[in-house]
């Protein structure tokens, strides 16, 4: 599935890109990203933390930035609370986007227990295809991954390339310390499933508290799955990496 046509970064441009980045903040970098992109321009936000304290720094920058936020209908109830109470403390121009496919029609057709027998199929439907759908026309896709997260994110850019789209990671330098310092020292709320251990929260069948000191353990534990396919479902070209 085509999500844009060509990136407007090069990406023989990155390097020098992020190596100025790294002595910038995030502000910073958020700064530059709205500058180069005055349209067409969005932030994903699943209201752990990270894309919170994105979304707290926009507010200064460009507070009018969409911040799409998938549903995938299994979520925790906390977690919808959080949202709609950030949302409102913020004033965010939330887009909630989700599947096509009813959740009535998925559950009669694959069962509401999908995510135990194919996981992947399950986050297709329910999250990455809601995403490709939103990420029609966008050019640039401002996200909270860190690189102390998991080894797999240990070597992301301040921006990269997934396929067409240019990835703007602005907290990719911080320690996930560094997100709940932030979140304190402006007074904003916390996720209250973090006060529970959790230290990664996703859907509620597929998130356990962390088995070791991987703070994304927790997410599909014991069933080597890494990761839900968002930030990896576009190749080079822009198409659909045959996870579908
Ligand atoms: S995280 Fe689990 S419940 Fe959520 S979409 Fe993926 S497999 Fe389904």
């Amino acid at each position: 599935m085509s999500v844009s046509s060509t990136p407007a970064i090069r990406r023989e441009d990155l390097a020098e890109l992020n190596e100025r980045f790294e002595t910038a903040s995030p502000e910073q970098i958020l700064g530059w990203a709205v500058t180069t992109f005055p349209t067409d321009i969005i932030l994903t936000c699943s209201f752990q933390h990270e894309g919170v304290v994105i979304a707290h720094m926009l507010r200064s920058i460009k507070p009018e930035i969409p911040v799409v936020f998938i549903d995938t209908r299994f979520h925790f109830k906390e977690t919808l609370e959080y949202r709609d109470q950030v949302t409102n403390l913020l004033g965010l121009n939330l887009k909630i986007v989700e599947s096509t496919v009813s959740f009535e029609d998925f559950k009669a057709k694959y069962g509401a227990d999908l995510n135990q027998r194919d996981p992947d199929l399950c986050c297709k439907i329910n999250k990455v295809d809601p995403l490709l759908s939103a990420l029609k026309g966008v050019k640039a896709w401002i996200n909270g991954r860190r690189r102390d997260q998991t080894a797999e994110r240990s070597d992301i850019g301040f921006v990269d390339l997934q396929g067409p789209i240019v990835k703007i990671n602005p907290l990719a330098a911080w320690h996930s310390k560094d997100t709940f310092r932030y979140l304190n020292a402006h007074n904003l709320p916390l996720n209250p499933l973090f006060d529970r251990g959790f230290t990664s929260i996703g859907c509620e069948p597929c998130t356990a508290l962390p088995t070791d000191g991987d703070e994304r353990s927790g997410r599909w534990a014991g069933s080597g799955k890494r990761e839900c396919g968002i930030h990896t479902i576009l190749d080079s070209s822009g198409e659909s990496n045959g996870n579908d």
